[in-house]
């Protein structure tokens, strides 16, 4: 039996969640389709991007001014780093964003698909994966919509004329 819903997303980076969590806000049944593992959600951004090298960025500064505390009368006995504890602190940030995405498709009612998203027709979205049995059927009327934000890692199933939206978030000229 397939599920109906008024907007379904495929992708769950910074495009994705966030068309997400508006979508909700408006009152909209909303599913979310992810193919990274465990249904960790946040894309490229939150997992492998973004979040991660600003948190190494982040420890490589602290390192830095640390070395500098003589300046200011300070003073650091021994300082030295151990990488794999940069490594756990960088990677206890990845999960704690991506926790609070799931958290808030939780709260926008979002319900995620963890599996690799096709859109297989008009109105048709099939899940791969987990959820294989599950299909994603928007409704003939009303709101009809799909999105696809699937950045770079689209794939030739889910460039289709079907889909309405295609949400790419596009990077900041200031690359911050
Ligand atoms: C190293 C690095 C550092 C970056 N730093 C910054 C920064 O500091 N500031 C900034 O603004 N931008 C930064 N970016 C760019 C930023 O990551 C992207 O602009 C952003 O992630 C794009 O968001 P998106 O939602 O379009 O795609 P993505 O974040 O790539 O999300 C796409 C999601 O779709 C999923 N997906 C794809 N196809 C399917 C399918 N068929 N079924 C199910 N799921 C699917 C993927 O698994 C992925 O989770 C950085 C990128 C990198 C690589």
């Amino acid at each position: 039996m397939a599920e109906q819903f008024d907007v379904t997303i495929i992708g769950s980076g910074p495009g994705g969640y966030v068309a997400a969590v508006r979508a909700g806000q408006l009152g909209l049944k909303v599913a979310i389709i992810e193919k990274e593992k465990d249904a960790r959600l946040g894309g490229t951004c939150g997992l492998r991007g973004c979040i991660p090298t600003k948190a190494l960025l982040n420890a490589a500064h602290l390192y830095q001014k640390a070395g500098e505390f003589e300046h200011f009368g300070l003073k650091v006995k021994d300082l030295s780093y151990d990488w794999s504890g940069v490594q756990k602190y960088k990677s206890d940030v990845v999960a704690k964003n991506a926790a609070g995405v799931t958290y808030l498709m939780k709260k926008n009612k979002v319900a995620v698909y963890n599996g690799f998203g096709k859109i297989a027709g008009p109105r048709l979205v099939f899940v791969n994966g987990s959820f294989a049995a599950k299909l994603s059927r928007l409704p003939d009327s009303g709101f009809t919509q799909g999105i696809a934000a699937t950045a770079k890692s689209c794939s030739p199933g889910c460039a289709s004329p079907y889909v309405t939206t295609i949400l790419r978030r596009c990077r900041p000229s200031s690359g911050s």
